[in-house]
């Protein structure tokens, strides 16, 4: 059952996995607002006990970002964190992990201040490149997690290259792809053991609904996360499953739109004469240019970008009209994040500065509104 794998992904997001009602033929999928299940009889079930284990709602959830991954089994969270913690949750005391140093700040406060007092080992290194990582890796090394792009510097990562290196020593490559989504990046297929999303963004698209994924093909490491899952039950309610749903049904036409937004914004930006840097992955003198044209379809629409003068941020936030100042990234709405006191204040100075998280550094992610009214609220901002 479920719809064909062979669909293009642009009909696999609005028709789901059973897209629709099999007892009513309603063609929005139920919310089954249930905590319990009637058993038919004793020994007997109908495939559902109990939402903490399954709900009919996120399951279908579940069952089409496996698809769109092009994987095997799906896991939905109540938070990015909660999915991420969950992958955490199969690791050992004096396991070690390598990971991105451009990463999530949330990931890095999870790791350093949550996993690391249960024994877990972390080594941040640039994963753009390669020999880093080969020079981080220890006999105790279970895994490599990986952002690409990396936030908020924008840095891609190689995923075959990571994940053939992983293989070669028997580890998992774990991969968060917030950033692009299955409609432009699909890591299992790359290689990868694990991907993981924060629903929360792109995926849902309307930042009105939190939400996490893990997709994996391995029946073993499906099995751990089912348990961490149901034992822990960070799990995602059926309401929010169906948002999620159906904010997946427009992925394709709002990730086209915001990444041709996207695009006109970087190159406005480069020619702003009070704009230092730009760093966005679709221009064609990013250092990541080729490799994510290799493994990805897309460029997806983060933009970073560093002002020549440090006095300038605070008038850029609060001048901004259209574009909103606010934490998060991936809706329909345009959002301006100051990293450095918001998405990464966990991350230590040291570590921001080698980075390039800089007080000059501003992230944009790019909605769908017209783009010229885009470009004139920031040169407003600017001026
Ligand atoms: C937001 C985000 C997370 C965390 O997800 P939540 O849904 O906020 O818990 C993890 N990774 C990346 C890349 C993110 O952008």
């Amino acid at each position: 059952m479920g719809i064909s794998k062979q669909l293009k992904l642009e009909t696999k997001v609005v028709h789901g996995y059973k897209g629709y009602d099999q007892y009513t033929g309603a063609v929005s999928f139920p919310i089954y607002q249930s905590a319990t299940f009637k058993h038919p009889g004793l020994n007997q079930t109908t495939g559902y006990d109990y939402s903490r284990v399954q709900n009919p709602t996120r399951e279908e959830l579940e069952n089409t970002i496996a698809n769109l991954e092009n994987g095997k089994h799906g896991f939905a969270f109540s938070s990015g964190m909660a999915a991420i913690s969950t992958v955490l949750s199969l690791f050992e005391p004096g396991q070690h992990i390598i990971v991105s140093d451009d990463l999530y700040g949330g990931t890095y406060r999870l790791f350093e201040e949550i996993y690391r007092r249960y024994g877990i080992e972390f080594t941040y290194v640039d994963t753009s490149r390669i020999h880093e990582v080969e020079q981080a890796l220890r006999n105790t090394t279970t895994a490599i997690f990986i952002e690409t792009p990396s936030n908020p510097m924008m840095k891609v990562t190689d995923i075959a290259l990571t994940a053939a290196l992983a293989k070669s020593r028997k580890i998992l490559t774990i991969v968060d792809n917030t950033f692009l989504t299955p409609y432009f990046q699909r890591p299992l297929e790359l290689g990868a053991d694990i991907v993981i999303h924060s629903g929360t963004k792109y995926l849902g698209g309307h930042n009105d609904t939190l939400a996490g994924f893990i997709v994996v093909n391995d029946d073993d490491i499906a099995e751990r996360i089912k348990l961490i899952q149901k034992s822990e039950g960070a799990v995602l309610a059926p309401f929010d499953s169906w948002l999620i749903l159906r904010g997946i049904k427009t992925l394709a036409v709002r990730l086209e739109k915001q990444q041709e937004n996207a695009l006109t914004i970087a190159k406005w930006l480069q020619n702003h004469k009070k704009v230092e840097k730009v760093y966005y992955v679709g221009l064609s003198d990013h250092e990541g240019y080729e490799i994510s044209r290799r493994q990805a379809s897309g460029f997806g629409a983060m933009i970073s970008f560093s002002v020549k003068d440090t006095a300038l941020v605070e008038q850029v936030l609060k001048r901004v009209q259209v574009i909103m100042f606010a934490e998060s990234l991936g809706g329909v709405e345009s959002l301006i994040t100051y990293p450095i006191v918001q998405t990464h204040s966990a991350i230590p100075e040291e570590m921001r500065r080698r980075i390039g998280v800089t007080d000059k550094l501003l992230r944009l992610s790019v909605g769908i509104e017209a783009v010229e009214d885009l470009i004139s609220d920031l040169e407003q901002a600017l001026d």
